[in-house]
Order: structure tokens, then sequence, then C-alpha cells
């Protein structure tokens, strides 16, 4: 992609912006055996007395082996919530700028555009759930600045074609944002690879969802060395705790555990869609990449119902476009499951 310069797109008052210095900014420890009277913390020892890493060098050197990317090209955040939010603030202008969504997919892409005064272009996703390319190529003018694009996306749960997405990344002059929060339940390759090839691309993950550690919000953004610079002179200095670091940093090291789980939910996935598929009430089935399935039903606000009464909790997700009558079915555990198929089987 020739002619692509990312500090165009910067935000105005973020590019002229002298960052804030932490005490951990101004001296890095080496390891040695210093004494620390720089940053006002309480110097007696009981585990997280001190400030965190704001860097999260240790967790980051794990994952730049593991997905094979720079350490300069990754950010973490709290939650893959936090990296919107900083993506929309380092590169929108208030009041000025818009960007683009593909509805139905994930409700805080809107929310953030909300928060941070700027225009969300909708463009739906077509009647297989796959992005109208010409469209949003249509849609876009010289304030678009981001393109949303949740693969495996949420809630339909599929994942988008790939010439569809590389035709986009070739095209859209802002920055491409794919949000792979379910990327571990695909089959399909993470666009993480592509990156060295599309300056304008960012990708998130998290370890909220296959890694089972959504309670410790901890995101992943991964983009060229620039984008990356970008959001860490606006970034909270210490954005993502110590007690997370650690937790992740045990969790990623526990590789063979995650894949155990994930395999079990793909288990798990296959039985609920076959019995999904047997009942009467269900009419469509979506085809599923992540770890929930999408499915129309004849009455979603009955079953909805009738299932909260069972002590089971699902997702309505009819007031979606495209989405009118369904139900999101998370994949639980191998009990769950067995209660969950045995009670829909029962709903008459
Ligand atoms: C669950 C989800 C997230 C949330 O990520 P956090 O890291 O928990 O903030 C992001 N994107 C999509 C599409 C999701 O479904």
């Amino acid at each position: 992609m020739e002619g692509f310069f990312v500090n165009k797109l910067v935000r105005e008052s973020v590019s002229k912006l002298q960052p804030y210095s932490s005490a951990r900014d101004e001296y890095v420890s080496d390891g040695s055996e210093m004494v620390f009277l720089d940053a006002n913390e309480n110097p007696f020892d009981n585990g997280v007395n001190r400030y965190p890493d704001p860097y999260q060098r240790s967790l980051k050197s794990l994952l730049a082996e593991q997905k094979g990317v720079s350490e300069n090209q990754i950010l973490l955040g709290n939650g893959s919530d936090e990296i919107l939010d900083l993506i929309y603030r380092a590169f929108c202008e208030p009041n000025q700028d818009n960007i683009i969504t593909l509805p139905p997919t994930y409700g805080m892409y809107k929310v953030l555009a909300g928060i941070n005064a700027v225009e969300n272009k909708e463009v739906l996703l077509t009647a297989y759930f796959e992005p109208n390319v010409d469209k949003i190529l249509n849609v876009v003018d010289d304030n678009s600045k981001l393109l949303f694009i949740c693969s495996p996306n949420n809630p339909t749960g599929n994942s988008f074609k790939k010439d569809g997405i590389e035709k986009l990344l070739k095209s859209f002059k802002g920055l491409v944002v794919i949000d792979e929060a379910y990327i571990d339940f695909s089959k399909d390759e993470s666009w993480l690879s592509q990156l060295d090839n599309y300056p304008n691309l960012i990708v998130t993950q998290t370890l909220s969802k296959a890694y089972g550690l959504a309670g410790i919000r901890l995101g992943i953004c991964y983009a060229s060395e620039e984008i990356i610079r970008i959001l860490n002179k606006i970034k909270p200095p210490y954005n993502v705790n110590q007690l997370t670091q650690q937790r992740a940093l045990q969790r990623v090291l526990n590789q063979d555990l995650v894949n155990q789980e994930v395999q079990s939910i793909l288990n798990e996935r296959t039985e609920l869609i076959k019995a999904l598929d047997s009942l009467e009430f269900v009419s469509t089935l979506y085809p599923t990449d992540a770890n929930f399935v999408l499915a129309k039903v004849d009455d979603a606000n009955k079953r909805y119902q009738q299932l909260l009464k069972k002590q089971v909790v699902v997702r309505n997700r009819s007031t979606q476009p495209l989405c009118e009558n369904t139900l999101r079915f998370t994949v639980g555990t191998p009990e769950e499951n067995k209660k969950l198929i045995a009670i829909l089987k029962e709903l008459n």
C-alpha cells in the first residue's frame, strides 16, 4: 500500500500532545537491587504495593514470541473495550470524522462513536452476513477514519470471507480494525500474519473468550509500530494492573489447557447444533465459527422467557437488524450443555 501515512490520520490534539511521563518511564529497572523512592508508593511489600510495569514487558514478550510479531507491534489494554476507545480518541476528530460499522455486529463500536462524538455510518451485512463491500466503499468520504470488521462476527457467529476483507484493506484509506475476539474458535487464520502487508491494519484480540479470563480485563491490539507508538502516547500510564499481568502470563504460558478447553467447547458446539437442528421451533441455524450459535426461532421472546423459567439465560438478539426472532446461545460446559439440550427438547 503506497502513500499511506498514518500520522496524517492522527487527531490534531494527539499529534501535538506531550505524553505523561511516569516514574516507571523515567527509570526502568535492570533487575539490580535498587531503593525505589521515586513514585510515592508505600514501601512495605504486600505483593502489589508497587506500580505495575506500564508497558507489560514480560507479557508482551511472550505474546510476541507466540504470535510471531515484534513487541513494538503490541498494545495491551483493560479489555479490548479500552483499546477500541483509545483507537477512536487517537484518530477521530469529534464532530468532524466518521467511522463505518457493519451491523448486526458488536454493540460497543456504536456506543464508542456516540461517546466520542464521531458519526457512525452503518452499512448492513448482506443476507448471508457478509460485508457489502461496494456499499461500504460508496459511503466512505475523506473523514472516514475507521472501519470495524468483526470476524468471527458477534452476534452472527460467521467469519467473513477473505477476499471481501482484502478488498477493503486495499481500498479503504483509513484504518481497518479487525476484531478477532473469537479467533481462537475459528478454523480461519488470523489476520495477524498480514500486518506487514497492510500498514492500515489493526487486529484486536482478547483473553475474555477462549482464554477464559473475562474477569481480569486484558485486551490485545496488534498493529504497525507507528500505530502502536501513537496509541501508547495516549493510554493511561498504568492501564493494565499487576494482578492482571500475572494471571494473563500464567494462562498464556498454559496453552495446552486453553487448547483443551477450546476443543471441549467446539465438541459441545457440535452437539448443540445437532440438538437445535432437530427442534421444530428453530427455523434457521446460522453457520458459526465462534463459541456461540445464533438461531432463528418461531417467537424469540416466548422461548427466551421459557428458558429463563428453567434458569437458563441466553441472549435475545431480536432487536438487531437482520436478526428478528433470534436467540444467541453461548456454548457452556458439557454438563450445562446437556442440561440446556434436555430443556430445549421439552419446550412446547
Ligand atoms: C466479547 C467481545 C469483546 C470484548 O472484549 P473485552 O476484551 O472483554 O473488552 C470485543 N469484541 C467482541 C466482538 C466481543 O464479542
